[in-house]
C-alpha cells in the first residue's frame, strides 16, 4: 500500500534497522523501544491486521511466530523470557494498520498492560 509506513520501510523508502528478513517476511528494530529488546516482525504483503487474515494465512501467521522465536534466541531472550503483541484495532491500541507482533523483552514485564 502506498501510503503504509511498513510498506514503505519494506520497499526502502524509509530507513529502518533491519534484523532479519525472507521471501515473506521481515523484522526490524521499532523507533521508539519500550524495552531493552523491541522488533516488529512482520508479512511482506499488506494487511490491516488479524482481523484482516483469512484460513489462507495460517502458514504465514505460524511463520510470523516462528521467526519471532528465532529472533527471540538470536537477542538471547529466549531464556529469561519475552513478550509477543499484536494491537489489534482501536482499543487494542493498534497505531499503524499494517499487521505486525512486537518482540518485547530484555525487562521484567508488567501485568495488566496499560
Ligand atoms: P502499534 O501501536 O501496535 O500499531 O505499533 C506501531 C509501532 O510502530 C510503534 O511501536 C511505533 O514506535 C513503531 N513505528 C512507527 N513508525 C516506525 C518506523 N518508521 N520505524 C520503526 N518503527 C516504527
Ligand atoms: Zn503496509
Amino acid at each position: 500500500m502506498s501510503d503504509c509506513v511498513f510498506c514503505k520501510i519494506g520497499s526502502g523508502q524509509i530507513p529502518s534497522k533491519f534484523v532479519w528478513q525472507d521471501e515473506e517476511a521481515f523484522a526490524f528494530e521499532d523507533l521508539n523501544p519500550q524495552a531493552p529488546v523491541h522488533i516488529l516482525v512482520i508479512p511482506k504483503r499488506h494487511m490491516t491486521a488479524l482481523n484482516d487474515t483469512k484460513p489462507a494465512d495460517r502458514a504465514l501467521l505460524g511463520h510470523l511466530l516462528e521467526a519471532t522465536i528465532l529472533i527471540a534466541q538470536n537477542k538471547g531472550i529466549a531464556e529469561s523470557g519475552y513478550r509477543v503483541v499484536a494491537n489489534t484495532g482501536r482499543d487494542g491500541g493498534q497505531t499503524v494498520f499494517h499487521l505486525h507482533f512486537h518482540l518485547l523483552g530484555g525487562r521484567r514485564m508488567n501485568w495488566p498492560p496499560g
